[in-house]
Formats: structure tokens, C-alpha cells, sequence
């Protein structure tokens, strides 16, 4: 078991911002947008078969020195997360529910033959980060410190073999909106050529391997004009299971559904919280299958009067126009719809401090 709670004092803490750091990125004062305006600060560990999880350390962002041979660039033995912290009302910080993202990183390790890390470590590398990155965070509402643990097969060797030593990075960047500064309604368009996941394979499990492979669909899905593409089932090739990095919800016939957990989609943190949320709301939630002609059909004939993404980088952003080889449609007026607008509030609210959650939310 790591010890977690003495940073690795030999490390140095920069303090004051560095602006020769790596990844710093202009654009950082104004809107950051999402994945480049780096913090200054790294925490790292290692394991190895014969010391088990390593002291945690926290120094300066810097780059890393890799073997031309590291088995995670080969084999793709890379698991990572996402959470994010945000300042509260009373100008502290808190975090949004990362016990359930240390579970899933555990999940995920473990389903890819690699040492889990143990919660209370993945939680104090968080606290280790934040704290010395907190004063990136400004009281603009918008703004949020989105953290990245990553776990990855650290072993120089090119044997077809889970890694025999593993390294954990957790970094931080400055996010704003996922896409830019307004919630503007998705256009989005349904992967017909490609499948995400696979029965049996990674789908749930938050992987590097189950990313690379959706890229090429969302790159002809922007050519198109669409900013998501939306993954059908791997089967049927009909139900309607999540995109790219965000979970779906819909209303129909006033019910908030999303689709199960069907073992191919990743059960998402802000999914979860919602299902939560939209019951306190007063809403019918439902957990069940709509496939690809239940929701045109339902557009159609206006049972399905709204449908939004969801996710950490996402938070909760509304769908309008869907696209597909078999007919495109409009959901609702293809604009944001009342529920849509309520539960981002509703969830808004509980990240900053506002509306209470449940016990344990705001770490
Ligand atoms: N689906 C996929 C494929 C994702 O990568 C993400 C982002 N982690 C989500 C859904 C949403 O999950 P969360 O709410 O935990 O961010």
C-alpha cells in the first residue's frame, strides 16, 4: 500500500506559476476550452511486482522519458479517467465524486491485467494536485480543474505480455466548455460503419484502446458537420447506446430514460448522478433500450421531445439534429428543451456548492 500522505519531498513544488511549462497554452486566460491549458504540477507513482505501489510524488509538469519498448505504447495497456473540481460558493474546492471514478479506474485496470490502484491512493493524489493547482481557478462559473489520472504498462519489453511494472500520472488543464462557451444544441450523426465496443471486450471499462479506433468515425462525422457521432449496439446494430465521450438521455412521453447498461457502454459519473438528480426532480426515470427508429419515430410523432449528452466534459448539453444513411431528424424544436435545461441546473448546482447532493458528492 502507498504511503499517501507525504509527498515525495525531494521533488520540487513549484509554487509560483512557471510559464515555461509544459503545455502552458495562451489561450489559457481567456476561454480555455478543453485539453490544453495545462496547471503546472504532476503527481506520479510506479508499481512493480516487488515493491507493490510506490510513495506518491508531486513536482512540476514535466515530460516523461519512455523506452522506445514501453509495453502501453505497444499493446495498449493504458487505462485513465476523468473527474473534475470545482470551486464552491464559499471559494473552497471540491471535487465531484471521484470514489466513483477511483472505482472504475480500478475496474478498468483490472479488466486490462493491471495492479488496481487502491482508492485511497487515487484520492490522494487528487487532494495532492489540487491543492497546488486550486489557485488556477477563478470565480468564473464556467471554469472547472478537469483531472486526468492515467495508469499505463511502464515495462521496456516487447514479450505479448502484461506489463511486469506500471506507472500512474495524474495531470490537470483548465477546462471550460467542452464545446466552447455556449450550450449550443449537437448535431450529431449515427456510426453506421463502425462499431465502439464489442460483447466480451471493453465497452464499460475506461481504456485508451476502446478511443483511437472511434476516431476516424468522428472525423467524417465532423467533415459532415456533426460535432458526436451516436454508437449503436454491436449486435443488432439498433440500439441506441452512448457517444463518443458522453453518455444519452432522453424524454419520452415526459420520462427521462437512458439507455442500460448493456456491458458496451461506459457507465458514466454524471449519468449516475442524473439518474439520481432527475428523480428528486420529479421526474419518471427510466433505464432501458430505445434503438436507432424508436427515436426518429418518437421525433416524429413527438412522444420523444428531447434528448441530451451527458458527461464530465460535456456536463449536460442538448442534442438537436440527428443525422443517419437512414433519415435524418429533429429532436423536439432542435432546440434546448425545458427538462434538458433543468437538470443541467439541477447537476450545475450541486458541483458548486449550491443545491445539496447526495452524501459523499463533494469531496
Ligand atoms: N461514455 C464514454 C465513452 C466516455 O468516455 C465518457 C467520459 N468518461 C462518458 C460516457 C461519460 O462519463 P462520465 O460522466 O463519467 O464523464
Amino acid at each position: 500500500t502507498p504511503d499517501t500522505t507525504t509527498p515525495d519531498t525531494t521533488t520540487p513544488d513549484t509554487t509560483t506559476p512557471d510559464t515555461t511549462t509544459v503545455g502552458r497554452n495562451s489561450k489559457a486566460l481567456g476561454d480555455p476550452g478543453h485539453g490544453d491549458a495545462f496547471t503546472d504540477h504532476l503527481v506520479t507513482t510506479r508499481w512493480t511486482a516487488d515493491t507493490g505501489w510506490q510513495p506518491l510524488s508531486l513536482g512540476p509538469l514535466r515530460e516523461l522519458s519512455l523506452h522506445p519498448a514501453t509495453i502501453g505504447l505497444h499493446y495498449g495497456q493504458s487505462v485513465f479517467e476523468g473527474l473534475k473540481a470545482f470551486v464552491q460558493q464559499d471559494g473552497s474546492v471540491a471535487v465531484f465524486r471521484p470514489r466513483l471514478n477511483a472505482a472504475r479506474f480500478a475496474r478498468s485496470a483490472a479488466r486490462l491485467a493491471m495492479p488496481e490502484l487502491p482508492e485511497e491512493a487515487f484520492l490522494s493524489a487528487i487532494d495532492l494536485l489540487v491543492r497546488a493547482d486550486a489557485r488556477w481557478l477563478t470565480d468564473n462559473p464556467r471554469h472547472a480543474l478537469y483531472l486526468r489520472p492515467v495508469m499505463f504498462g511502464s515495462e521496456a519489453n516487447l514479450m505479448l505480455r502484461e506489463s511486469h511494472e506500471y506507472t500512474f500520472l495524474l495531470m490537470a488543464f483548465l477546462a471550460g466548455g467542452f464545446f466552447g462557451d455556449t450550450v449550443e444544441p449537437l448535431t450529431v450523426m449515427v456510426g453506421r460503419d463502425h462499431a465502439r465496443a464489442m460483447p466480451g471486450g471493453t465497452g464499460d471499462v475506461k481504456c485508451a484502446a476502446n478511443y483511437g479506433p472511434t476516431l476516424l468515425a468522428q472525423r467524417r462525422a465532423r467533415e459532415a458537420g456533426c460535432q458526436q457521432v451516436v454508437w449503436l449496439d454491436p449486435v443488432e446494430r439498433r440500439w441506441v447506446e452512448e457517444m463518443g465521450g458522453m453518455n444519452l438521455f432522453f424524454v419520452i412521453d415526459g420520462e427521462v430514460v437512458t439507455p442500460e447498461l448493456s456491458g458496451n457502454l461506459l457507465p458514466g459519473v454524471t449519468r449516475d448522478s442524473l439518474l439520481t438528480l432527475a428523480v428528486r426532480e420529479g421526474y419518471a426515470v427510466r433505464e432501458g433500450r430505445i434503438s436507432i427508429d424508436d427515436w426518429r419515430e418518437g421525433c416524429r410523432t413527438g412522444a420523444i421531445t428531447e434528448t441530451f449528452a451527458c458527461g464530465t466534459a460535456a456536463v449536460v448539453t442538448p442534442v438537436g439534429r440527428v443525422r443517419d444513411t437512414e433519415g435524418d431528424f429533429t429532436v423536439g424544436t432542435g432546440a434546448e428543451g425545458a427538462v434538458t435545461s433543468r437538470l443541467r441546473t439541477a447537476l450545475v448546482d450541486v458541483q458548486h456548492g449550491r443545491a445539496p447532493g447526495q452524501p459523499g458528492w463533494l469531496h
